[in-house]
């Protein structure tokens, strides 16, 4: 199977609705709503072979998949899928134009491809450091409705993640203030569990001003957390803005989530914008892209921390010394997490349950991403099949 051919492409689009989810104010942050419900179109992406494998991937976004098929196939049918790198970087240049995301989805599936073809999981391909990995619980944002609706209820929520063995918890507060009921939060969380738990706080760049991020940085500098991330509206991009911000302040700094591709990492990184390193497979061209990230941060001695849970995470994660959790989410009190579908046996989905006695996630074993898929699941819920080839 030395030069095998990719001759066809397929997007398997489902949808799943999950109750009392809802969003807030402006109408992208999704939130805990009683009575609602949350639609999601979800697809698996599925990149056929001559060699008789199937690189198969789940898709948190129907569109995603659907777009960056559009943009892909014309390149990608009769390519050889063993080359990574090389795919890589044909649509680093093809997509220079638009966003570069479509990467991410087609190098996940060479990704499993490779690992089926060598019957071996993607993490002892890329390195093989852990074989189970330590995670924190990455709550929803704030609501109105009676559910992380308070500091109190923060705090009461915290105190139960780490009664189920989460050594990390990290508050998305409210969209839209008041400034003094985030800083509350912050108060509330660390003076409940601070000496339990390692804690970070992302405001998911909904902070108006560099002096609000400052504020709010003095209240994580009181409670001595362990990362801010992404604290305001300059949209998590600016080096120099956040180079000040980290003069004044004692917490570490987690940027670089909405810095987009490797040469971008490094330039943020020597222009003293961070602390802690952020990279996924989505954003910064998968699990190959993520991985020179990745192995950059180390060059530099500094963590790298993945964005958001899924497959492709936890091998990159089970194969690198330099980072410290998976994060976990979007979680909440008495709500299933909205990013993935129950397409997978517990212990390989992101909800509270997920989580070993110790508060770890596990790692995948078996062939490629490692994990089977529910297909009863999935095939009773498809409405369309797309396919190039
Ligand atoms: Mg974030």
């Amino acid at each position: 199977m030395n030069n095998p051919k990719i001759t066809k492409l397929e997007v398997i689009v489902f949808e799943h609705e999950i109750p009392d989810l809802g969003t807030d104010y402006n109408g992208f942050n999704v939130i805990y709503e009683k009575g609602a419900s949350l639609k999601r179109s979800l697809s698996i992406f599925r990149l056929h072979t001559d060699a008789g494998i199937v690189g198969t991937v789940p898709i948190w976004a129907a569109s995603y998949a659907l777009h960056s098929l559009d943009q892909v196939a014309n390149y990608l049918i009769g390519k050889n899928p063993f080359e990574r790198e090389k795919i890589y970087n044909d649509l680093k240049r093809g997509l220079r134009h638009t966003d570069r995301t479509a990467i991410g989805m087609v190098d996940v599936a060479l990704w499993d491809f490779a690992g089926k073809a060598f019957d071996a999981p993607i993490y002892r391909l890329l390195g093989g450091y852990r074989e189970s990995i330590p995670a924190y619980a990455s709550t929803y944002h704030g609501d109105e409705n009676g559910c992380l609706c308070s500091p109190e209820a923060y705090a009461d929520f915290a105190e139960d993640c780490a009664g189920r063995g989460f050594p990390g918890f990290k508050i998305h507060g409210w969209g839209n203030g008041p400034l003094e009921r985030e800083i509350a939060t912050i108060h509330a969380v660390g003076q409940r569990v601070g000496e339990k738990m390692d804690l970070m706080v992302d405001p998911a760049c909904e902070l108006n001003t560099w002096g609000e991020a400052l504020k709010l940085g003095r209240a994580c500098d009181e409670e001595e957390f362990f990362w801010l991330e992404d604290a305001y509206k300059d949209g998590g991009v600016s080096a120099f803005g956040h180079r000040k911000l980290r003069e004044k302040l004692q917490t570490p700094f987690l940027q670089t989530e909405h810095i987009f591709g490797l040469e971008q990492h490094v330039d943020f990184i020597v222009n003293d914008g961070t602390d802690f390193v952020r990279t996924g497979t989505y954003e910064d061209g998968g699990i190959t892209g993520a991985m020179k990230v990745a192995h950059a941060a180390e060059g530099f001695g500094l963590d790298v921390e993945f964005h958001g849970g899924g497959l492709a995470h936890r091998h990159c994660i089970a194969a690198i010394r330099n980072t410290n959790y998976y994060e976990l989410g979007l979680i909440g009190p008495n709500v299933s997490n909205f990013v993935s579908a129950p397409i997978y046996p517990m212990e390989y989905r992101d909800e509270l349950e997920s989580i070993d006695k110790q508060g770890h996630v596990a790692v995948p074993q078996g062939p490629g991403l490692g994990v089977e898929l529910d297909w009863d699941f999935i095939n009773r819920k498809t409405i369309e099949t797309v396919v190039r080839e």
